[in-house]
């Protein structure tokens, strides 16, 4: 397969059945090789849930063995925006990028700040019908 038509942001079922059907391995060999249980290779292929350090190694074997390099190699993608943003754009732990992640404390603000204005707004009517 040329490099150039390898997909991007294949998912993990994707890139498992590629090296199975290509090298013919058992789900046995599969944990082996990922260094973890038949059972969660079972739970990766039926869900497309995985941790950020396992997509590493799974997207490594797979553009490795294409003979190919991982195009997002230095890359994680946004839990939140769903985009490849550079490691860097990530704090420590987080799962969602600092764009989002500042979007979402904006978000937060002008939620509260909503709240507040509703309630100085009942507030003032009160103290106006009672004053
Ligand atoms: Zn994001």
């Amino acid at each position: 397969m040329p490099a150039e038509k390898l997909p991007d942001d294949p998912s993990v079922a994707e890139m498992i059945g590629w090296i199975t059907a290509r090298y013919g391995t058992s789900k046995a060999d599969l944990a082996r090789m990922f260094q973890t249980t038949q059972s969660t290779i079972h739970y990766w292929l039926k869900t497309d849930n995985i941790s950020y350090r396992n997509l590493r190694k799974v997207r490594s074997s797979f553009y490795y063995l294409n003979n190919s390099r991982d195009p997002h190699a230095d890359e994680r993608k946004c839990e939140e925006c769903g985009r490849w943003r550079p490691v860097a754009d990530y704090r420590d732990g987080k799962a969602i990028c600092r764009a989002c992640e500042n979007r979402k404390t904006l978000q937060h603000y002008w939620e509260n700040r909503d709240e507040e204005l509703k309630r100085r707004k009942a507030k003032n009517w009160y103290n106006r019908k009672t004053g």
